[in-house]
């Protein structure tokens, strides 16, 4: 099992464009080459505005080419918890912009035809303890109420939808897919560069400060003059904005991949090739791959530095525990990436001094970063659709943190340990 070996990278390998000089003006500049800054940068050249896209990485090297390509539109707060903390009409509003979002992804991969295997499979949700399920039932109904195909799935008709015995029954919801996250960004790097956006791979951005009614931006190959600016850096934030540092919080999640299984033993594990959640703290995500012959396994990570061999050799046990008949079964791959959380558990959109950032998805951006990088760039352009439930303030900072998640390691123990003890309970 190669360390840090991306499964995705087989099917669609990462690569910078060409390389281009930097020209010293355009109209806006865009900070990380994600789906975040393509999506802004798509919409921004398409109305006509020069845009330069910098990304220190190769353009999809951070989180937006290791994703679990779960095209979930997820939000982490309940329906009930976004009503308290934002209100009854917003939390509604940011609900109904969630499934907006999830259809725009499926319309603009159908436009813009982007080979990326889009599938409207559905997504099983296990129920983790007994006492999940009623939760997971009654969401599924009111899902149901709004139109959207949702429906319980109880103990017994379990094995219809995943091959274990691992949950206490479940839901299912149809408006989640999964696509390959690797080429679904190969193909809106395509669309960028068609519409004219220049993307400078492998060129950090350095600084920035307000000058005149623009901004100096100070790249590692050169500096520009730009009237916008927009960040979409998520997780990978570093130095140039220790402003932003200190508001997201970079989370490590990490993707095992097995060896090809034989066709039956998948059609038994995973008759319906669904997306798969569960209810526990630390919750596990995984899939089949879009072929169908492998389980991609995801979770938390647990490390913050170095990349030591044990995260991966916990979700392997994770996933035994879900599909005993993988005990023995080789994994091939494994890597990890940054998502990014903030102390709302909320994507958004906000601006500071006149740029646009758009972060946060909490390990859901396939849906979220493209809708929301989208989103800011209508801002930029002054359009009425532009406007969005994620506009909110920016994240208030964390207290006691300045860009390196010192706090997670424990965080990941204590909800390890509360998982086990409520295993052993019988509650989980
Ligand atoms: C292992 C894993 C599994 C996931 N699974 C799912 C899933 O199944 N479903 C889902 O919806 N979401 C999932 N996510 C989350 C999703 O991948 C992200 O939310 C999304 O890709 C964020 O896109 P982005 O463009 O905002 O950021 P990113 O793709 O992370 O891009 C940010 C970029 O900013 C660049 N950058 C940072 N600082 C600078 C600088 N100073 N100068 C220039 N460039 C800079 C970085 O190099 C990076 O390339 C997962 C994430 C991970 C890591």
């Amino acid at each position: 099992m190669a360390a840090n070996d991306v499964y995705w990278w087989e099917a669609a390998p990462i690569a910078s464009p060409p390389q281009k000089p930097v020209d010293p003006t355009c109209d806006v500049v865009i900070v990380g080459a994600g789906y975040t800054g393509l999506s802004a940068a798509i919409t921004l050249a398409r109305a006509g505005r020069s845009v330069q896209v910098f990304d220190r990485q190769r353009p999809g090297e951070g989180a937006s080419t290791r994703n679990g390509g779960i095209a979930s539109g997820n939000l982490r707060p309940s329906s009930g918890e976004l009503a308290k903390t934002f209100g009854e009409e917003r939390a509604r509003a940011i609900e109904a912009e969630a499934r907006t979002a999830r259809e725009d992804l499926a319309r603009f991969i159908a436009e813009e035809e982007i080979d990326c295997d889009f599938a409207l499979v559905g997504r099983f949700a296990g129920a983790s303890a007994a006492g999940d399920y009623e939760g997971l039932a009654r969401e599924a109904e009111r899902l149901a109420k709004t139109g959207i195909e949702a429906h319980a799935v109880p103990k017994s008709e379990q094995r219809g939808y995943l091959g274990t015995d691992y949950y206490h029954g479940g839901s299912v919801r149809m408006d989640i897919g999964g696509l390959h996250p690797a080429k679904f960004h190969a193909g809106m790097l395509r669309v960028a560069l068609a519409a004219g956006v220049v993307v400078h791979g492998e060129t950090g951005v350095l600084s920035f400060r307000q000058e005149g009614d623009g901004y100096r931006v100070e790249t590692s190959r050169g500096v520009v003059t730009a009237r916008d600016l927009i960040v979409g850096t998520n997780g990978y934030g570093d130095r140039f904005d220790r402003w932003l540092r200190r508001r997201m919080v970079p989370v490590r999640s990490r993707i095992v991949a097995t060896a090809p299984l034989s066709p039956n033993l998948m059609a038994t594990l995973m008759p319906r090739r669904m997306m798969c959640a569960e209810t526990r703290r630390l919750h596990y995500y995984y899939r089949p791959s879009p072929d169908g012959t492998r389980i991609l396994f995801g979770g938390r990570d647990g490390t913050i530095a170095g990349d030591p061999s044990w995260p991966a050799e916990n979700l392997r046990r994770a996933m035994v525990d879900v599909f005993p008949e993988l005990d023995g079964t080789e994994i091939t791959h494994t890597w990890f990436g940054h998502v990014a959380m903030n102390r709302d558990m909320i994507p958004r959109i906000f601006s500071r001094e006149g740029m646009r950032y758009a972060a946060g998805y909490c390990g859901s951006g396939v849906v979220w970063a493209r809708w929301a990088g989208r989103k800011a760039a209508l801002q930029v352009l002054g359009q009425e659709d532009g406007r969005s439930a994620l506009d909110f303030r920016p994240p208030p900072a964390v207290p006691l943190f300045n860009g390196t998640a010192w706090f997670m390691p424990a965080v990941f123990a204590w909800m390890t340990t509360m998982d086990r003890i409520d295993a052993w309970r019988g509650r989980r």
